[in-house]
């Protein structure tokens, strides 16, 4: 803790939907009394979801990057910089630009996407998870003149568990309005029982309206490896999958500078769940690097980054200890022709997860523009404040 007088000084060493969550939270509660610094080796955020409007036309890149030096304000930095080695006993971390010393330090790098973990990928398939990649898709989207279209899921792992849907439901649109549906065929193929294994309800949805619009699962099933010269995809049962072209999600895996500072156990970092406080007292994890027993998910990162804040608010101020963290999110899903679904899920409050699903429709659609504008304007009303 600082000494008397001095602001309190946390650390937030990634600035996704965590990041940016726990950041502007403090920042906004706490006035002088804090100073935030925000690290990210990007000059901008962009949203998960985002990444598929870039992909099938909907915007630009340039449209959808949020820049970082919107989210500074006075008692708030940012810095562009490489986070290179975490030292969680001094909560002391070096990076591409120094080293910082923190009083709080709070751990919100991600996962990260590993295309090379699957033989063939790089050379024979595209990973659609990055932003780099989902842009680079609008032009072979546009290029593509019609065949099989794989969308494959090559780890049990991955963020955002309706996406590889969401992405089968907006290229049944893309290719119909190019007037390429009939000849194509659209075929999913993931390691998931389910597209949303705690909901039998949304699951059931989501197959209703993949067998509509004749695009093929397989479920349960993993490919190992991917071989352009034949145009096929190897499955782990031995058997295999003819492809024109391959859209994957990539095998992640924890950013190597947190495996390397020695934070992870089995490939996270783990957290008390209810606090997200790490084996090292005032080290926090939030969102996809942490081995809390939810998905991985933008939703999910930001409501542990919320506990996380109201955790410090606590220490300092004393009063009631905030509620442990609930796991109640929603999760909008991109079903097509321009509709969105929703699932409210609650991951922890009670013996088993729950979840309510409301339909497609319009109106939902309207709903996740709003639940984005939120974002926008909490994180990135400043440009007040210092960033380098
Ligand atoms: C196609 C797609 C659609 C999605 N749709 C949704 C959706 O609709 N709803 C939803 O809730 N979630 C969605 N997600 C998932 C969501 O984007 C992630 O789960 C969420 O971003 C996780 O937040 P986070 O803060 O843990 O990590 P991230 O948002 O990934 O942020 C981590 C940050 O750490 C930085 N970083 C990593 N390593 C370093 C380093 N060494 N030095 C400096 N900086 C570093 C990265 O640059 C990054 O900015 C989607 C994801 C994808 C790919």
């Amino acid at each position: 803790m600082p000494t008397s007088g001095a602001p309190l000084r946390v650390l937030v060493l990634g600035a996704g939907f965590g990041g940016l969550e726990v950041s502007s939270r403090l920042s906004a509660a706490l006035g002088d009394d804090v100073h935030v610094t925000l690290i990210d080796q990007n000059d901008a955020f962009v949203f998960g979801f985002s990444k598929l409007d870039v992909m099938f036309g909907r915007h630009t890149m340039d449209e959808v990057r949020l820049p970082y030096r919107d989210a500074a304000r006075s008692n708030l930095e940012f810095r562009q910089e490489s986070v290179r080695a975490i030292d969680p006993d001094r909560k002391r971390v070096v990076t591409s630009g120094g080293t910082y010393d923190a009083d709080i330090l709070v751990i919100a790098l991600g996962a990260d996407l590993a295309p090379e973990a699957t033989p063939g990928l790089l050379e024979g398939g595209h990973e659609f998870y990055s932003p780099e990649a989902a842009a680079g898709l609008t032009q072979v989207l546009q290029e593509f003149r019609g065949g099989d279209v794989v969308i494959g899921v090559l780890g049990g792992f991955f963020k955002c568990p309706p996406a590889p849907y969401e992405t089968a439901f907006m290229l049944h649109d893309f290719l119909t309005r190019n007037s390429l549906r009939d000849a194509s065929r659209i075929s999913i193929v993931t390691p998931m029982p389910k597209p949303i294994p705690i909901s039998a309800e949304v699951s059931t949805a989501i197959l209703d309206l993949l067998d509509e619009r004749d695009i093929r699962h397989s479920h349960a099933t993993w490919i190992t490896a991917v071989d352009p010269g034949d145009g096929i995809l190897h499955i782990k049962d031995g058997g295999t999958m003819p492809y024109d072209l391959f859209l994957a999600v990539p095998v992640h895996i924890a950013p190597p500078v947190v495996v390397d500072s020695g934070l992870t156990d089995e490939g996270w970092i783990a957290v008390d769940p209810a606090t997200l406080v790490t084996k090292w007292p005032d080290v926090y994890a939030v969102g996809d690097i942490t081995s809390a027993p939810v998905p991985r998910a933008g939703v999910i990162a930001e409501g542990e980054a919320r506990t996380v804040a109201d955790v410090i608010l606590h220490q300092l101020r004393g009063g009631d200890p905030p509620p442990p963290f609930a796991g109640a999110i929603t999760c909008y899903v991109e079903m097509g022709d321009d509709t969105v679904g929703k699932a409210d899920v609650n991951f922890l409050s009670g013996p088993a997860p729950t979840a309510s699903y409301t339909p497609p429709s319009l109106a939902v659609a309207e709903e996740k523009s709003e639940f984005a504008a939120a974002r926008r304007a909490r994180w990135f009303s400043g440009a007040t404040g210092p960033t380098r």
